[in-house]
C-alpha cells in the first residue's frame, strides 16, 4: 500500500496544491468554510473553500439502530494543526 501524501485545495493565485487547512468554520451540519494557505514562500495567498457534503454513495447506517445524535455540540470552530 502507498502512502496517501495530502494534496490541498490548488492556491487560486498561483494554482499550487502544496497548501494547508488553518482552520474551518462550521456553518451546518452539511456545510463548512475551510482556510487555507498557501506554503509557496513566494505566493502565501490565504483564501477560503467552502465544503458541503455530496449525495451519499453507500452506508450501513439504519435509522432506527444510530438516532441522529443532536447537535449540541457547542463548538462549531475546528482547528487543524497541519
Ligand atoms: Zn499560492
Amino acid at each position: 500500500m502507498g502512502v496517501y501524501k495530502f494534496r490541498g485545495h490548488a492556491c487560486p493565485m498561483c494554482n499550487s496544491g502544496n497548501t494547508s487547512i488553518r482552520t474551518s468554520n462550521k456553518i451546518t451540519p452539511a456545510y463548512q468554510v475551510l482556510y487555507y494557505d498557501c506554503n509557496n514562500e513566494n505566493c502565501l495567498t490565504r483564501f477560503t473553500a467552502n465544503l458541503t457534503t455530496g449525495h451519499v454513495i453507500h452506508t450501513l447506517f439504519e435509522e432506527k439502530a444510530n438516532p441522529q445524535p443532536q447537535e449540541n455540540s457547542p463548538e462549531n470552530q475546528l482547528a487543524f494543526n497541519l
